[in-house]
């Protein structure tokens, strides 16, 4: 029989954590390879090649950052970082560095879980479409049809400005990875200056206001503050 298991390279190299995450991963129907450092990791993640890798940081032989910028250099396959670091400095170049998403410990595991179904599934929905469907994008009531740059939700038309159709064009080509701020205006300005984040908090504003979104009301898009922003359905984290 085929075995058509999602493989998962664990790098971790706290052993309390691995015999935690083992049967978790196992019960959620993942098969587990598992590497205590990131030599061994990268030594299993070439002759495995897994479809998602779950990556700790804080190494004994070399920096997990070593490990991403190593499959970075040619694959796109995703990685989720797991980091003790709080730091939103850590996280930033983490997600800069090509690094899908991250998971701060402690973390429980239906979080972990979820932003595994998240990473997976976005991973191949862009990799099945090229694009999407006929250029168009569906994520619950919203939808965006890329040729004519237009925006509905539940059907209706939101008039956006240039700009901030950009941003949610750039988001949704990105759904379920968290952007940073510099991504982000990189991909919308070019480059980055002094009021940048300043001008992508504000254009986020408007957008939201013209999406009809009360103060405090969940929307397709989360800010971790920060860090960046991230699109994806509501009530799915
Ligand atoms: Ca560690």
């Amino acid at each position: 029989m085929m075995n058509n298991k999602y493989k998962i390279l664990l790098i971790e190299d706290d052993s309390n954590i691995r015999n935690i995450m083992i049967p978790m991963l196992e019960t959620a129907d993942y098969q587990v390879i598992c590497a205590d450092g990131c030599g061994m990791g990268k030594t299993l993640y070439q002759s495995h090649q897994p479809d998602v890798v779950i990556l700790d940081l804080g190494l004994p032989d070399m920096d997990g950052m070593n490990f991403l910028s190593f499959v970075r250099h040619d694959s796109l396959t995703p990685i989720i970082v797991l980091s003790a670091r709080t730091d939103d400095v850590d996280k930033v170049s983490a997600l800069d560095a090509g690094a899908n998403d991250y998971v701060t410990k402690p973390f429980s595991s239906a979080e972990l879980l979820a932003r595994i179904r998240m990473t997976l599934r976005n991973y191949q929905h862009r990799s099945n479409s090229g694009k999407f469907p006929g250029g168009v994008f569906r994520l619950q009531e919203l939808s965006i049809v890329y040729d004519a740059r237009q925006v509905f939700i539940a059907g209706r038309e939101i008039k956006l400005s240039q700009t901030e159709y950009n941003i949610i064009a750039l988001l949704s080509e990105n759904c379920g990875k968290m952007m940073t701020y510099a991504a982000i205006i990189k991909g919308i300005w070019g480059y980055p200056d002094e009021g940048s984040v300043k001008k992508l908090q504000v254009n986020m504003a408007n957008i939201r206001k013209k999406f009809g979104v009360k103060p405090g009301e969940q929307w397709y898009i989360t800010n971790e503050l920060g860090v960046g922003y991230r699109m994806n359905g509501v009530n799915e984290e």
